[in-house]
């Protein structure tokens, strides 16, 4: 079990049970909503992540997906895409222990940023 929360702690959330992957996104969507050049995320089972305090105010960033975050001050917690609602992705350094489900793959890579360079062996995926 993990928990974690938004900057300011008006939202939090528990996670339970192994993610079934993770990764860097570095997806044109996760850096513009994360102002980051990517996105780490630990995809799991929607009944695998709950909500413990307070309600996220939801962003539609695409005709897929969603993006749930903080509407005090604005740290973005979650994807949850809306064509596959029992899966989700949490954005992992919001856990209080951010070491937690490290990622094991960059996804959308072909848009990384140049200056990004990344040198781990971690498959790429565009
Ligand atoms: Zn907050
Ligand atoms: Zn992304």
């Amino acid at each position: 079990m993990a928990e974690g929360g938004c900057e300011c702690g008006a939202l939090r959330y528990r996670v339970t049970g192994e993610a079934y992957g993770s990764g860097y996104c570095h997806c044109r969507i996760c850096q513009r909503t994360s102002g980051a050049p990517a996105q780490a995320f630990a995809r799991v089972r929607a009944d695998q992540f709950t909500y413990i305090q307070g309600e996220p105010a939801i962003y539609l960033s695409s005709e897929w997906g969603q993006r749930e975050f903080c509407p005090h001050c604005g740290s973005q917690l979650l994807y949850r895409g809306r064509e596959a609602p029992h899966d989700v992705a949490f954005n992992t350094p919001t856990l209080d222990d951010p070491g937690l489900y490290p990622p094991r793959q960059h996804v959308w890579y072909g848009s990384h940023l140049s200056w990004f360079e990344v040198k781990d062996d971690l498959p790429r995926t565009d």
